[in-house]
């Protein structure tokens, strides 16, 4: 038996995007994981799958998680939660009271249990938060499973694996050959997927590029190493030794502004790519990767690289808290 619940929409869609592979003469196509679902949608499905079926195994019914006001995962959770049975407490990082859009209406509209803590105390001590809930919930009868920042641990991690496999079907459909699998880090978990699934599925061939979108290129170096190593006992032996910890690599220096903070270059190049391409990026993820690929790209960082696939991971909802700050009367 499967040791994931299957709530997401898979495998999800790859396609080209024409306009910009011609202008940097090289084939970028984008494999659609921000369609995993609606409520659900983008990365963090593909490791809640994995993360619920454990707290349904262990006889839990509440889940736990954090992020900041504006988390996909925190999101996807309490949605992915309603669809199997449970009910879901978010503690969410905000300094201000927040409004009522993107994300956080949906967390809402899902009629979720929210608690708000400071940045400070989201550094500090969210994990002891987060226990003290789950104890709460215990002397009320109740059982609650915590599910850490992005999911992004042993267990989530794993749905990222799967996540090659559709890759080598698509290869061995259409007859093309990926070098370059990029993706956005925020927390690691689906990077450290990518990279086991690289390893197990595709030979790893790939080059995997990170573009992390806060801390540094060190810093997810190291947690990207941690996560694998928790991954790793959750697998089988076997497959467990085809992993390796080597080449991971994370392209720093397109944080721009802070996490979740934009500017107007990024905005500019989202804007670009919808008008081009058809395709809407979100601003705090996907469009600081994107934006990084393609400045590296002219930079002419890659010259070995043909084909490249980048992931988006989703993160739309992100984009209506920002609408203020496009700049739409400038041509
Ligand atoms: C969380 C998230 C990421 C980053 O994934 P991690 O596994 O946290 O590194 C990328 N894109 C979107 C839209 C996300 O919500």
């Amino acid at each position: 038996m499967e040791n994931k619940i299957s709530i997401a929409n898979l495998p999800t869609k790859i396609e080209k995007l024409k306009k910009i592979s011609r202008e940097l003469n090289v084939n970028i196509y984008i494999k659609r994981d921000d369609q995993t679902g609606t409520e659900i949608s983008g990365n963090k499905v593909r490791k809640l799958e994995y993360s619920i079926k454990e707290a349904i195994d262990n006889g839990c019914d509440t889940l736990i998680t954090c992020g900041g006001i504006q988390s996909n995962h925190a999101r996807s959770t309490v949605a992915a939660g309603i669809k199997v049975g449970l009910s879901s407490v978010l503690v969410l990082r905000t300094n201000e009271e927040p409004e009522v859009d993107g994300n956080y209406l949906i967390d809402q509209l899902l009629g979720a249990d929210i608690k708000f803590i400071t940045s400070d105390e989201y550094s500090n001590k969210r994990e002891e938060i987060m226990e003290n809930i789950k104890s709460e919930l215990l002397q009320n009868g109740r059982k609650g499973y915590i599910i850490p920042e992005g999911a992004s641990n042993g267990i989530g991690s794993l749905g990222y694996i799967e996540f090659a496999k559709e890759v080598l079907d698509y290869e061995k459909e259409v007859g093309i050959e990926f070098d370059t699998i990029v993706v956005a880090v925020g927390s690691g978990g689906t990077y450290a997927g990518i990279h086991m699934g690289n390893n197990l599925y595709l030979d790893g061939k790939k080059r995997i590029l990170g573009f992390n979108v806060c801390d540094t290129a060190e810093f997810f170096e190291e947690k990207v190493k941690n996560i694998i190593l928790e991954s790793k006992n959750y697998l089988n032996k076997e497959n467990s030794k085809k992993i390796n910890l080597e080449s991971i690599e994370i392209i720093d220096g397109y944080v721009g502004e802070g996490y979740a903070l934009s500017n107007e270059s990024e905005l500019d190049f989202i804007w670009n790519l919808a008008k081009n391409e058809g395709v809407i990026l979100d601003p705090v993820y996907t469009g600081k990767a994107m934006y990084g690929l393609y400045n590296e790209l002219k930079k002419n960082k890659f010259k070995e690289t043909k084909n490249i696939l980048f992931v988006h991971t989703g993160g739309l909802f992100g984009l209506f808290p920002k609408k203020n700050q496009f700049n739409f009367k400038k041509k």
